[in-house]
């Protein structure tokens, strides 16, 4: 499916500070079957909150037209997350309806996937079947007591192992592994992680504790910078910097001197990287974000369930990319770190990591 040549246009899309739409993260649910508690700590997720109405989310041939505008926009990168994604049911079918679409300049459209891991022993070979290229599977400790109390459902490790083995069985690579790091909770097996995945084909990333939505009790204290983390694993496996594999790229990535692969480290807090951001997200219900932490999307489901053409849902999309001016972390990060920014915050979990 070829980006329609009437939505393309040559000028193309920036934004005020001149970065590029490059990315589309698309949530394809706001619910989860963990609890982890960064995200969706249990207090607050409980039995009685209200995930969002079946009739409120797009539905897959909705999520397809927007992706197939952005594309025409200049997208070249779509990651589908959540919430928990493979949750949403019949995923296996958008992946497919997305491998369809071209770029202006007729290359596929890459398409990624974050998930828990928990069900991708189960689903590797459909979603491979369906276009899927590459996951990121999140796993946050080898240490299975760890591992069981950060994802807070008692969830074992060897099972989130048991996924990664199904997905780089059938060939869904690169895949990469986001490990969250928080201060006093996994912070020691840090070392044991890189040791673990050190010369296999996994890319372990380190991610710092970010102050995104209002629930996860976020506090300094609680976020080790990745210069910490980068300081113990050299130490003991020595490390160089190697360059970004595009501009724009959220980890920076160092190699192992003996040759024995690479780790990435995600400073979200520490060290800004809006300059380049060129991440937009629409979350399940249709709201379009320019910023992850934004205190307002843009509908878009009501453009598109109210008969406007896709010629006019691309000119209200390039209008807002256009407007754009977000760069939180890089304001934060002027404000020494330490201050936690107010006002409404949107949840990981809806708006899509
Ligand atoms: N459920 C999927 C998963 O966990 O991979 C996809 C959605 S999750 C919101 C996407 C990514 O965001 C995960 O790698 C998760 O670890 C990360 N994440 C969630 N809350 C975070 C926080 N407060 N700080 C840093 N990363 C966070
Ligand atoms: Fe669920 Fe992912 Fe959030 Fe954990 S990080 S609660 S797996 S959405
Ligand atoms: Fe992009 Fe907003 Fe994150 Fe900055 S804070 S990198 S603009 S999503």
């Amino acid at each position: 499916m070829p980006a329609s040549p009437a939505l393309h246009t040559d000028a193309p899309l920036v934004d005020t500070l001149n970065r590029p739409l490059h990315d589309l993260r698309l949530s394809v649910t706001d619910r989860c079957n963990f609890r982890c508690v960064y995200c969706m700590p249990k207090e607050v997720f409980g039995k009685d909150f209200a995930f969002m109405p079946r009739d409120e989310m797009l539905s897959f041939e909705e999520m397809t037209r927007l992706a197939r505008i952005s594309v025409a926009h200049g997208v070249e990168k779509i990651r589908l997350t959540g919430g928990e994604p493979l949750l949403r049911k019949g995923l296996e079918e958008l992946i497919a309806m997305l491998a369809e679409l071209r770029t202006p300049a007729g290359r596929p459209v890459d398409i990624a996937l974050t998930t828990n891991g928990s069900a991708l022993a189960m689903k590797a070979q459909a979603l491979k079947d369906a276009g899927l290229k590459r996951v990121t599977v999140s796993l946050d400790s080898l240490d299975d007591t760890t591992f069981r109390a950060m994802n807070d459902v008692n969830f074992p490790v060897a099972r989130i192992l048991a996924g990664l083995d199904a997905a780089h069985a059938v060939g869904l690579g690169p895949i990469k592994i986001n490990m969250v790091v928080k201060r006093g909770q996994n912070d020691h097996d840090i070392v044991n992680m890189a040791r673990y995945f050190k010369g296999t084909p996994y890319i372990l990333r380190f991610i710092e504790f970010m102050d995104v939505g209002t629930s996860n009790g976020w506090d300094m204290a609680a976020v080790l910078p990745s210069s910490e983390v980068l300081g113990r694993i050299h130490a003991e496996l020595p490390l160089e910097e190697v360059a970004p594999n595009y501009t724009g790229e959220t980890s920076r990535r160092w190699r192992y001197v003996d040759g024995e692969g690479e780790i990435g480290l995600i400073s979200s807090v520490t060290q800004s990287f809006c300059h380049t951001c060129s991440r937009a997200r629409v979350s399940t219900d249709g709201k379009l974000f320019t910023c992850l932490f934004a205190s307002e999307g843009h509908d878009l489901r009501a453009l598109l369930r109210d008969g406007s053409s896709d010629e006019q849902l691309s000119a209200a999309m390039g209008a807002i990319w256009r407007q754009r001016t977000d760069r939180a972390s890089q304001l934060r990060s002027a404000q020494t770190g330490a201050v936690r920014s107010t006002g409404t915050k949107i949840e990981m979990s809806y708006i899509g990591g």
